[in-house]
């Protein structure tokens, strides 16, 4: 995604004219990719262009077709909806609206389109490309354009970005706009969960998702509902019955609410619509063998389209943005129309028509009640996204239980700082464990607490999980069973060693951070020593500072990213009434630049200063005279601050406060500059729904990976360096990596962090966008 910081030779030719367009329904981070695609077309010596109102839009030309500026998407990235307006446009389904909006482009010499829209967006495009030649044709046949006015438009070039709050496109994970909604209704979900449990309620809630339940599904999942409807998996039996039956457990294990998420498109197996009053009037039911709950509905409606885009989106957004510029300057006549998607971590370009055929083959295989067809069109992630989902609800079945020779007793340790979706994990850990007659055993508070059971106070610090207890833990903030950052070799290995053979452990799940995955690398090492450490170890990464070898993702990262993002986003609109300010905000992260980059792509960042690069005095110095050029040039356009991210130990000389006195005797009087330090706020208070999401569905397979060890299998244990491994999502992959690997190849020890940093090319991205000036990187 890195893009070349000028334009390359090959591209040097013609220069081109990139229009960028938003259409069909409206989605959180569509103004980030039109701000990506105006300031990569122009830092790419492009001219880039706006087209208003979609489609509509093109085909009414004048005054809807806009020239952009650099300084014309100043602040998008935090506005929510889309900027440049949106629109269903009739005309544009009809030949004659595709062949005025062609003369428009024609006239406008516009020679490249990027949409951001949905699928009948994209459909829409690839159609318009396919006639081009034969539009031009015609216009010239008909005498509105002459030869030498077309011949310059031979080929139309067209990019498609996904923007759509449902997540309905097949080939990419993730559409621009989902995760944003997906908050919005874990949102409300929380709270009605507050007064679903105090009256001992049951809610029906209603969301977005007329052919895809993704929505309702992730919703689900990441806050522990009891039960899901969704088009694409309708039970297989009896619903009414499935659900009574569910909810009537919950219910018996003491459960005082019920939280039930229903798709709009949801059906039964026979295709009938499942209407939430329908599921009210169930749950309602005072006849005997009724549940008789005091049942609500609550449909959420266009809230969940609202507000601003959470830093994912902003993310994706930007990324997909320039990487859809670098697709249109790289496309020759040959060149298939592509879309850019993204699969687990990685932005890939795919085939356009391709996945608009296989999303509406989904649509047609529902309808069609081939369900197994349409769950196998879904991504993976979907798949067992699901799987997830009934393995959390339907703990106390037995049905998937082991023979008792191949259950186990896990323990179960969070090592390090507290980081947003460590007790989602644990939850759906248990839930699985439970679901296979394994025995889940909680370790409190590290490796400290597990030697400390030694001492004076045992009661408490090893016991096994009460599932009521545990099953409210899947929005919850911080670390249930308590986390310390005490390595095991600090507690004393011998204890430790004995500790886990007294309890007769056999397998360790850990979450946790840096410090989590050195004790795994020091019980690894251990294990000739003390036989009882040859289980099998699984490590699931959760730190906000997203710097645990094995991984490009760890749990707590994208909820850090969100508070910063916020906490920035307030910060640059208190600077709003004074205008000329810039704020140098102090990240949390250790020597990993990780979340300060990341947050510096989603707010806008005017630079970045990470340990992997180190601040000099030519930085600053090119920074400085940077900032006192856009104040020179800034007439007012602005509405906000300036802000500059630096890591905590990005320096051990400049910090946030020197930064921020070195600018503000610098600019001499013609802006200020202050220094903001968010602190702990970063840990978050509840967990992202991404994080919720990916604990649950990352902690599954952690313990999948263990089974596969089972007991008693200390000499493949010693021999399979898989026995002690981290979980991870590497590229558009989750995999699992002998720590053994990482420990001596993937791991920077004295930096405490991975060797290679995946992001790093963003900190390019972030740069380009904020229009820093080039300094000389230090090597
Ligand atoms: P959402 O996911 O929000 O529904 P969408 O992009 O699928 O977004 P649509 O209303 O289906 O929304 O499409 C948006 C616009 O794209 C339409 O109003 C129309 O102008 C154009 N469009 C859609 N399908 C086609 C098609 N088959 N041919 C030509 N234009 C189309």
């Amino acid at each position: 995604t890195s893009p070349p910081r000028t334009r390359s030779p090959a591209m040097a030719a013609p220069k081109k004219k990139i229009a960028v367009m938003t259409s069909g329904g409206d989605s959180p981070g569509m103004n980030g990719v039109v701000r990506a695609v105006v300031r990569t077309a122009i830092h790419m010596d492009c001219d880039a262009y706006a087209v208003y109102e979609g489609y509509e839009g093109l085909v009414r030309g004048g005054n809807f077709i806009r020239k952009m500026e650099w300084h014309d998407v100043r602040g998008w990235l935090s506005e929510g909806g889309t900027l440049i307006g949106t629109a269903r446009c009739m005309a544009f389904y009809e030949r004659s609206g595709r062949l005025t909006a062609a003369k428009n482009m024609v006239l406008n010499g516009i020679d490249a389109l990027i949409i951001c829209g949905g699928d009948g967006s994209l459909t829409g495009a690839d159609r318009f490309r396919s006639e081009w030649p034969s539009l031009l044709e015609e216009l010239v046949t008909s005498g509105e354009l002459s030869e030498d006015q077309v011949a310059p438009y031979q080929h139309l070039n067209i990019v498609g970005i996904v923007g759509s709050i449902d997540n309905d496109l097949s080939g990419t994970d993730a559409t621009v706009g989902c995760y944003s909604a997906l908050s919005r209704i874990c949102e409300m979900v929380d709270y009605i969960e507050a007064t679903a449990s105090s009256h001992s309620r049951a809610f029906v809630i209603e969301v977005m998702g007329r052919h895809c339940g993704w929505l309702a599904l992730l919703a689900g999942v990441a806050t522990g509902a009891d039960f899901v409807f969704i088009p694409e998996r309708p039970q297989e039996h009896d619903w009414r019955k499935d659900m009574r039956l569910v909810v009537n457990r919950h219910r018996k294990l003491g459960k005082r609410k019920t939280i039930v998420i229903v798709a709009e498109g949801a059906r039964d197996k026979d295709g009938n619509k499942i209407v939430p009053e329908e599921i009210k009037d169930l749950l309602a039911d005072k006849a005997e063998g009724g549940l008789g709950l005091d049942t609500r509905i609550t449909t959420l409606g266009h809230v969940q389209r609202g507000g601003t885009a959470v830093a994912y989106d902003r993310v994706l957004s930007t990324l997909q943005g320039v990487e859809a510029v670098h697709a249109v300057l790289e496309a020759t006549p040959d060149t298939e129309t592509c879309f850019i998607a993204m699969n687990e971590n990685k932005i890939v370009r795919k085939p356009l028509m391709k996945a608009v055929q296989e999303t509406k083959e989904l649509a047609k295989a529902v309808d069609a009640k081939d369900f197994e067809k349409a769950m196998s069109l879904r991504d993976a992630e979907f798949a067992d996204q699901y799987n997830s989902y009934i393995t959390t609800t339907n703990v106390m079945i037995d049905d998937h239980k082991l023979p008792h020779k191949h259950r186990m007793k896990v323990g179960f340790i969070n090592v390090g700082a507290p980081a947003g979706g460590m007790n989602a994990a644990v939850r759906a850990a248990v839930a699985y464990c439970i679901s296979r007659g394994h025995e889940p055993i909680a370790i409190h508070n590290g490796f400290a607490g597990f030697a400390r059971h030694h001492d004076d106070k045992p009661v408490g610090s090893v016991r096994p999980f009460d599932w009521l207890e545990v099953d409210g833990w899947a929005s919850k903030g911080g670390s249930e069973i308590g986390t310390n950052r005490e390595l095991p070799e600090e507690s004393g290995m011998e204890l430790i060693a004995n500790l886990i053979e007294q309890y007769e452990f056999d397998a360790l799940f850990i979450i946790g951070g840096f410090e989590a995955f050195h004790s795994v690398a020091q019980l690894r090492k251990h294990r000739d020593e003390y036989p009882s450490l040859c289980i099998p170890i699984c490590l699931l990464p959760a730190t906000i500072s997203n710097n645990v070898p094995g991984t490009e993702y760890s749990l707590g990262s994208d909820t850090c990213l969100n508070e910063l993002v916020s906490y920035c986003d307030k910060i640059k609109q208190s600077a709003s009434a004074t205008r000329r300010r810039v704020f140098v905000i102090e990240t949390q992260g250790g020597r990993c630049g990780y979340v300060a980059t990341l947050s510096g792509l989603s707010v806008g960042a005017s630079a970045v200063y990470i340990p992997e690069e180190g601040i000099s005095l030519s930085m600053l110095n090119a920074d400085v005279n940077h900032l006192k050029e856009v104040f020179k040039n800034d007439r007012g356009q602005s509405r906000a601050g300036r802000l500059i991210l630096v890591n905590e130990k990005a320096s051990k000389v400049y910090d946030a406060k020197l930064i921020a006195n070195i600018i503000r005797e610098e600019a001499h009087d013609r802006f200020e500059s202050r220094e903001s330090i968010p602190g702990h706020v970063q840990q978050g208070g509840v967990p992202s729904p991404m994080d919720r999401c990916r604990a649950v569905r990352l902690a599954i397979k952690c313990i999948q990976h263990l089974e596969d060890f089972g007991c008693n299998a200390h000499n493949r244990v010693k021999k399979d360096p898989h026995s002690t491994s981290v979980i991870g999502i590497q590229g558009s992959e989750v995999v699992f990596t002998p720590v053994k690997a990482l420990e001596e190849q993937g791991t920077d020890w004295p930096n405490r962090r991975p060797k290679a940093a995946h992001w790093l090319e963003v900190r390019d991205v972030v740069d380009m966008l904020g229009g820093r000036p080039d300094y000389p990187r230090p090597e």
